[in-house]
């Protein structure tokens, strides 16, 4: 719970709203899981509330879609059970009121297949909408996230090559299939809904009459159990088995569901054997996607198997150069290499630092500035400063050295302790936001002058001691996976 309070910002400033708001995502936690909690709702704040209508925030478009569709009803219901005056939720873009909040893309579609305004108020899709959904498919791809936009690094070079060669492949009149299936995986938020959605507009570009479908295994599984119940399956198989192109998001989500995992494995062999493409992406590898057949695991893992690795400093900053470059806005230098430094779990909060600084800059009118993007994000990056703790640290570098955990503290200055010890205070003031005397008092109470040496020496050292170099970057991923 301290967690979400500090995020949500209460404090001695608290209102009665925040703590609804806060009652409402312990709630929808219990509810939906550990795992959905922290990759779809701790990154929605709560913007305002009056007269009975909410609107909370998600830092991009694609959150906010996923928000919307999966959360909405269950965000509703929980607020009105704390506050039954609260009859609308919506779910918005960006933290700025007003701003962001018309949404281009086809995400949400309008009532008459105009632009539909996102605040406004969400219902259930209607079971009818089915159909047209399918046909509508592609229009409800995120505009964004097509291969002109995805920016290559190394640690995204090897999926984004096997998207590119999926994607020619499928749009060229000699149809052929370079790999079948496609497996991307890598942690949430490093790019494989962007990969999809780019293959099935470079197709759509391209070779317009293929059929091609994306859903996530989500939507997949709720269609194939409603065709179960409405008896139509056979509507079902026809639908997938006729396909040029099947592409299956998150699929970590199908495991465990067995007759939804079977339906998937007789569709996939079935594409197979017809010389369709499949692409697939999970968070895990198809070897450690837990809850899934074992002829299912291989199967999936006849093709190439293709993963997202973390991104590198390198990666974020033009990733960040490219996306200040598309908005047309200026921002210092400094500024994005603040936030490449210190937001290193995934592109999606990168963006959504980006986007907080932008909204600010239309809205106040004013220069960001090193410290004004500080000041912004304070929330932002104490959150994502919580994600590792000096005392996680500590624990890893004790562990993967090989020595007691209270020799991090001890007085000891021997090179056998006292270089692990210098590599946990680099690491610290490396992947925490912790000044140098609060790390130095987490380390036996060191001076701050220690812990700065201590960081300059790794620094050196890694520079000129190759397997020194390899720990701390193991241990950096592993302290960050
Ligand atoms: P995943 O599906 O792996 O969880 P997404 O594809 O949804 O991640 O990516 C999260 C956000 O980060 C998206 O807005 C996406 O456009 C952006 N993104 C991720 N990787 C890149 C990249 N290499 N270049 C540009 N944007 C990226
Ligand atoms: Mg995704």
């Amino acid at each position: 719970m301290a967690e979400e309070d500090a995020r949500h910002g209460i404090g001695p400033l608290a209102n009665a709203r925040e703590h609804e708001w806060a009652n409402v995502l312990t709630h929808l936690k219990e509810e939906v899981g550990e795992a959905a909690y922290r990759n779809w709702l701790l990154p929605v704040s709560l913007q305002r509330c009056d007269n009975g209508h909410a609107i909370v925030a998600a830092p991009t478009r694609f959150l906010r879609d996923w928000v919307a569709t999966h959360y909405a009803d269950r965000l509703l219901a929980h607020w009105r059970a704390e506050n039954r005056l609260v009859s609308r939720i919506s779910v918005v873009v960006g933290v700025t009121p007003g701003r962001d909040a018309i949404d281009y893309s086809a995400g949400l579609r309008g009532r008459n297949g105009g632009i539909r305004r996102s605040d406004s108020p969400l219902s259930e899709p209607s079971a009818g909408a089915e159909i047209a959904e399918d046909k509508a498919q592609l229009s409800a791809l995120d505009q964004r996230f097509t291969f002109e936009n995805f920016v290559v690094g190394k640690p995204n070079e090897l999926a984004h090559a096997a998207a590119r060669r999926v994607a020619e492949a499928c749009a060229n009149p000699v149809h052929t299939v370079p790999f079948n299936p496609l497996f991307l995986y890598g942690g949430v938020g490093l790019g494989k809904t962007h990969l999809m959605h780019a293959v099935a507009w470079h197709v759509r570009r391209h070779a317009n009459d293929r059929k091609v479908i994306y859903l996530s295994a989500e939507k997949f599984m709720y269609r194939f159990i409603r065709a179960l119940r409405f008896k139509s399956t056979m509507d079902f198989k026809e639908q997938f088995r006729s396909v040029d192109l099947l592409m299956i998001d998150d699929v970590q989500f199908i495991s465990g569901k067995d007759s939804t995992q079977e339906e998937f494995f007789h569709t996939f062999n079935a594409l197979v054997d017809q010389n369709r493409q499949i692409v697939i992406s999970a968070d895990k590898s198809p070897s450690d996607l837990e809850g899934l057949e074992e002829r299912m695991r291989s199967r999936l893992g006849w093709g190439l198997v293709a993963d997202l690795h973390p991104t590198t400093y390198e990666l974020r900053l033009g990733i960040l150069e490219s996306k200040v470059e598309q908005s047309g806005i200026r921002i210092p230098r400094k500024v994005m290499e603040f936030l490449a430094h210190k937001i290193t779990s995934n592109v999606r909060e990168l963006e959504g630092a980006l986007n907080r600084i932008i909204a600010d800059m239309q809205l106040i009118g004013r220069e960001v500035t090193l410290e004004s993007a500080q000041e912004l994000l304070r929330d932002l990056l104490r959150f994502c400063e919580r994600r590792v703790t000096i005392d996680e640290i500590q624990r890893r570098v004790a562990e993967h050295f090989n020595i007691r955990l209270s020799e991090m503290t001890s007085e000891r200055r021997a090179r056998a302790v006292a270089r692990p010890r210098q590599v946990a205070m680099y690491l610290a003031k490396q992947l925490t936001t912790r000044s140098l005397p609060e790390i130095g008092k987490k380390f036996g109470g060191r001076d701050h002058t220690t812990v700065m040496h201590a960081v300059r020496k790794i620094e050196e050292l890694v520079l000129a001691d190759a397997a020194l170099a390899e720990d701390v970057e193991l241990l950096r991923r592993m302290l960050q996976s």
